[in-house]
């Protein structure tokens, strides 16, 4: 590539022969029939190189396309082009009056980016983002377009899948009358004694953040709809200041706290729309484990705090409810995540990333597609009840694996799809 094109880590430099930023679907269509490895590059919040085509293939940006976000008001749903961001797609819905039933951390990043890797925000009651997805449009290998809804025996493929299918041009999403948020941010809430499953049930959206220096953790986040009861939260203290999740950073970049109420999008993720996100350099990892692990989990990453902290940020735990995407972490288990801000040094991280995975293996962790882990392709796909569906849903689609990469033939099998050479 003439250009040097990163992540937004900066930790992956793409290697593909070329960076194509169409300007028209029919553009895209031919850049795409045309091309012998095609791989979108969504928003490029991920830590691996799930986005990687390789040396020979073509990495795809649809910046250039015209963002569209199409509002139903009548049928409350929202038709979104494949390369919009969710800060964008928040502020229109909002303006009509309706709201998504939940964000991740930080709106920067893209929707059907997000949807291809599971990404979740938190609450014991909301399940990955991609479950808000009714309908997928994908230009596939030949350029035409196959439109996959609720109902097509292939939509638990289709969604959450890794990119492997073909370019996700347009999502159209479920929407939800609007709704208010508080944000309430507690301290020091001990491990000793936790009733995890009745804290990360007191509100919409519970986070606990932790960073392993010493037992339990340093925060708790609750994201309660004003709609909705909030019960005493007599376990940890109410914070006397406004926090950021990482020990030492201010609180400018993070959502409104306090309890003062505010629209959906602008409490749900923990970074404001407009400003830097998250704390910049870092690495992240996260995995999800069948929710009734949760207090177990939790204390064998206690047993290896000394460990975990030297090379930790913060860490983070979100619960998640159970889908019905065949590749999403969540699939078909109410889930406990665990997540890790790491620092930026990968050949330090690394080591730490194995023995957090091997702390957490007897609880079937799966790891988050889009961040950091090491799990083994084996260990990975036995996880995965549904993968062999997936299989033959992407043989259907693309069936010279026009979509596919290193990555998705590691993690998926390496006879996945028969490699172009
Ligand atoms: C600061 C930060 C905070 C984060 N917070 C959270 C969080 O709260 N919860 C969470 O679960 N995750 C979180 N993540 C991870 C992030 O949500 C995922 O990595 C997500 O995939 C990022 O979307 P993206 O568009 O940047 O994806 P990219 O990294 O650009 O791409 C991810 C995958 O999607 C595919 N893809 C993208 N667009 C398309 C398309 N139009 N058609 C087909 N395939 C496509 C790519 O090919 C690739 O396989 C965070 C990441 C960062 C950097």
């Amino acid at each position: 590539m003439t250009e040097t094109v990163t992540n937004w880590a900066g930790n992956i430099t793409y290697t593909a022969k070329e960076l194509q930023r169409p300007h028209s679907l029919d553009a895209l269509r031919s850049l795409v029939a045309g091309s012998a490895r095609v791989r979108v590059l969504g928003s490029g919040h991920s830590f691996n190189e799930i986005a990687e085509p390789g040396g020979d293939g073509v990495l795809l940006s649809l910046d250039a396309l015209p963002p569209q976000v199409e509002v139903d008001s009548t049928a409350r749903t929202v038709r979104v082009g494949g390369g919009v961001r969710y800060a964008e797609l928040a502020r229109r819905v909002h303006g009509h009056g309706l709201a998504l039933p939940n964000m991740a951390s930080l709106p920067h990043i893209s929707v059907a980016g997000s949807v291809a890797t599971g990404t979740h925000g938190s609450g014991v009651a909301n399940g990955p983002l991609a479950s808000a997805v009714r309908e997928v449009e994908l230009v596939v290998a030949d350029g035409s377009t196959v439109t996959i809804g609720r109902g097509d025996p292939r939509f638990g493929g289709a969604v959450t899948s890794l990119g492997a299918l073909g370019v996700v041009t347009a999502l159209t999403l479920d929407l939800e009358p609007s709704f208010d948020v508080e944000q309430h941010v507690f301290t020091e809430l001990p491990l000793d004694g936790l009733d995890h499953e009745t804290v990360a049930a007191t509100a919409y959206s519970v986070s606990l953040f932790t960073d392993w220096r010493a037992p339990g953790f340093r925060q708790v986040w609750l994201k309660r709809r004003t709609d909705q009861p909030l019960p005493g939260f007599p376990w940890a203290t109410p914070a006397t200041e406004k926090m950021h999740p990482v020990p030492g950073m201010s609180a400018v970049h993070c959502t409104e706290q306090f309890g003062v109420p505010g629209p959906w999008h602008e409490r749900l993720p923990h970074f404001r729309a407009e400003f830097t996100p998250s704390s910049g350099a870092e690495l992240q990892s996260e995995y999800l484990m069948p929710r009734p692990h949760a207090l177990d989990a939790l204390r064998a990453l206690d047993a290896i705090r000394t460990t975990v902290a030297p090379v930790l940020q913060i860490c983070e735990v979100r619960t998640i409810a159970a889908d019905e995407q065949w590749l999403s972490p969540a699939y078909g288990r109410d889930s406990v995540a665990v997540h890790f801000t790491w620092v930026e040094d990968t050949a330090a991280v690394l080591p730490v990333v194995r023995r957090v995975e091997e702390a957490l293996d007897a609880f079937q962790a799966r790891p988050h597609w889009g961040k950091v882990f090491t799990v083994p392709a084996a260990v990975l796909r036995e996880r995965y009840p549904r993968l062999g569906d997936f299989r033959a849903l992407a043989g259907e689609l693309d069936p010279a694996g026009k979509f596919t990469n290193a990555f998705v033939r590691d993690a998926l099998g390496a006879d996945f799809i028969k490699p172009l050479s």
